[in-house]
């Protein structure tokens, strides 16, 4: 049932006008200045107010612009109630927030006519708000499906670093800055040395435990700018922006160091594992990221090549530390 709010300083028009509007189904509440009505408006919220235009301490006037400049949660519909002497100032009730008026005297058929236009109007304002409340959390919820997709697009599930595609993309965005600044840029492609010896031997369980693992060891040892993907089974891409080949070396090692000195705990043992590094740093003969790519992975077949557990840089920078080594539980 619609609220409505009878506002007027003569008691009598009060009793009228809610009689009126209580035969027609509306719930009447009413005020007898503009000031009770403001505080009826806040407590009870009614959707129609008819309100009379002149009454002592705020008029009727006052009254619709203290309704339009209130943060109320639906809308009030408005309708001033006029004397005959009030009717050239209507422009000014409309500018203060008026629906509508209705001038004295008036019939009882006409006021429930502009009443229930006013229900109509409360009605679709209603449907509106319903409307912009399920548009507003459509949108919220597109925007968290979009920040999971792109996380989706973007994250390895198993170690939760980048994986292979925003590996390329981050490697694409360094070669353009670069390229752009001159700089230097180098990048690491880090794989599990007999990686699948450890799977066969104690489950796949393991061997995802042991690539979380390895991918912490990655994540927490890398500095700033430097970023770790996981760009295929056990093996990771680092990206060094602003790394010649002899810091990049340096890189590497401490990496290889890292992961080497590393105890993985699992339900079933403890593990060691070590990586190879093949490290490469742009040159002039590298005309793509994917050729830098290209010259990091063979610099890392040939650190599988010189025994494992090993830095080889594409560049003439020596390997190191050519140990045989398999995971053990111990
Ligand atoms: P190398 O020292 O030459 O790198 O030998 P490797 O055994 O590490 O390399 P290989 O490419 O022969 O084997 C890689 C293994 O990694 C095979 C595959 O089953 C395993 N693997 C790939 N992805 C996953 C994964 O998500 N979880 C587990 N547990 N194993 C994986
Ligand atoms: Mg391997
Ligand atoms: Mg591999």
């Amino acid at each position: 049932m619609l609220k409505a709010l009878v506002v007027d300083d003569i008691p009598d028009n009060v009793k009228l006008l809610t009689y009126d509007l209580q035969d027609a189904g509306y719930d009447v509440v009413s005020a007898t200045n503009g000031k009770e009505a403001m505080r009826i408006i806040q407590d009870v919220g009614p959707q129609i107010v008819l309100s009379d235009w002149m009454m002592p301490e705020m008029d009727g006037l006052e009254l619709c612009q203290a309704i339009r400049n209130s943060d109320l949660a639906s809308y009030t519909y408005i309708i001033m109630l006029t004397a005959h002497s009030d009717q050239c100032r209507l422009v000014e009730a409309f500018d203060a927030g008026a629906d509508d008026f209705l001038a004295k005297p008036f019939e009882g058929p006409e006021l429930l006519a502009r009443v229930q236009a006013g229900s109509r109007i409360v009605a679709l304002e209603e449907e509106l708000a319903r409307d912009r409340l399920a548009l507003h959390k459509m949108n919220a919820e597109l925007c968290i499906l979009n920040d999971k997709l792109e996380r989706w697009a973007t994250t390895d599930d198993l170690t939760a670093l980048g994986n292979r595609r925003e590996g390329m993309r981050y490697l694409d965005e360094c070669w353009a800055t670069t390229k752009r600044h001159g700089q230097s840029l180098s990048c690491l492609i880090l794989d599990i040395d007999h990686f699948k010896a450890c799977n066969d031997q104690f489950g796949h369980s393991t061997g995802d435990r042991i690539l979380r693992g390895t991918a912490d060891v990655l994540r927490n040892a890398t500095r700033a700018g430097e970023r770790t993907f996981r760009i295929g089974g056990e093996e990771f891409l680092v990206v060094c922006p602003s790394t010649d080949s002899e810091a990049a070396t340096i890189t590497a090692e401490r990496l290889r160091a890292e992961v080497e000195s590393n105890t993985i705990r699992h339900k079933c043992g403890t593990f060691k594992v070590t990586i190879s590094v093949g490290a490469a740093s742009l040159t002039e003969s590298h005309d793509t990221a994917e050729d830098l790519l290209g010259a990091a992975d063979r610099a890392l077949y040939a650190a599988k090549a010189a025994g494992r557990n090993c830095v080889v840089a594409d560049n003439p920078t020596p390997s190191r530390n050519h140990r045989e080594n398999r995971a053990v539980a111990t």
